[in-house]
């Protein structure tokens, strides 16, 4: 990358990351400057929320490529790393939201990450939810730990740390570290009030099928349901 040239969305992006980032602390996934936020600008680059900011005061958001040169007034999230090699190896993904949510930080202080206790595990991508080992924030082995734990996932815990959540936009990466939240306090909440049965394997393949049309209008998976018009003749 010899220029970085403006693109035609690069102050909607630059908006987006701190939308996002406010929407965190406000639905408490996160407090203080913990966790942060990123999205690809385009194939070599990508915006990602500064370092140790507070998010009500966000203005700047620097541009990162994937070799760690970055621009802007503001120093790039300790954790350009994991957001960097994420978005390389992951061409389904164009958005990550770290967190350090209360319940999936207690889970992952456990060494646990969630498993298909509840079958709404399967909106992650997989039959569970993985926590990666233990690494120093902002390390090359928290980043390998990372990539690792989400392989054919879009989402995993860090050991003694937080929450990884990816998506194809923004909206989506943020929706999906709320549901990963959710999941962590159901998933406290059975382990307090005894031993939760878990899915098969079988079974939270069904539902990974399933989810691949659930919510779309065009779906037509269910045959059972039949189509009679907008309204009641
Ligand atoms: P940054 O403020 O550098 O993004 O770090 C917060 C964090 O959550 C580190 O893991
Ligand atoms: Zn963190």
């Amino acid at each position: 990358m010899d220029t970085l040239l403006p693109t035609n969305n690069d102050a909607r992006l630059k908006a987006d990351v701190i939308v996002t980032c406010c929407a965190l602390a406000q639905r408490g996934l996160t407090h203080g400057t913990s966790g942060n936020v990123s999205v690809r600008r385009d194939r070599e680059t990508f915006f990602i929320s500064p370092s140790g900011i507070p998010y009500e005061q966000l203005t700047d958001i620097p541009v990162m490529d994937f070799t760690g040169r970055w621009y802007g007034n503001r120093r790039p999230s300790s954790e350009w790393r994991f957001h960097r090699d994420i978005l390389k190896v992951r061409p389904d993904v164009n958005a990550i939201v770290h967190t350090h949510s209360k319940y999936a930080v207690a889970l992952a202080c456990t060494g646990q990450g969630i498993p298909a206790f509840h079958y709404m595990v399967a909106v992650a991508g997989g039959v569970d939810i993985l926590c990666a080992p233990y690494a120093t924030f902002g390390s090359q082995a928290l980043s390998d730990h990372a990539v690792e734990a989400l392989t054919g996932r879009k989402a995993c815990l860090l050991a003694n740390h937080g929450v990884i959540a990816t998506g194809p936009d923004l909206a989506s990466a943020l929706r999906l570290a709320g549901e990963v939240e959710n999941l962590a306090a159901q998933y406290c909440a059975a382990l307090a009030a005894g031993k939760p049965e878990l899915l098969s394997d079988d079974e939270m393949n069904r539902v990974l099928a399933l989810f691949r049309t659930y919510g779309k209008q065009d779906s037509t998976h269910d045959p059972d349901l039949v189509f009679a018009g907008p309204e009641r003749p």
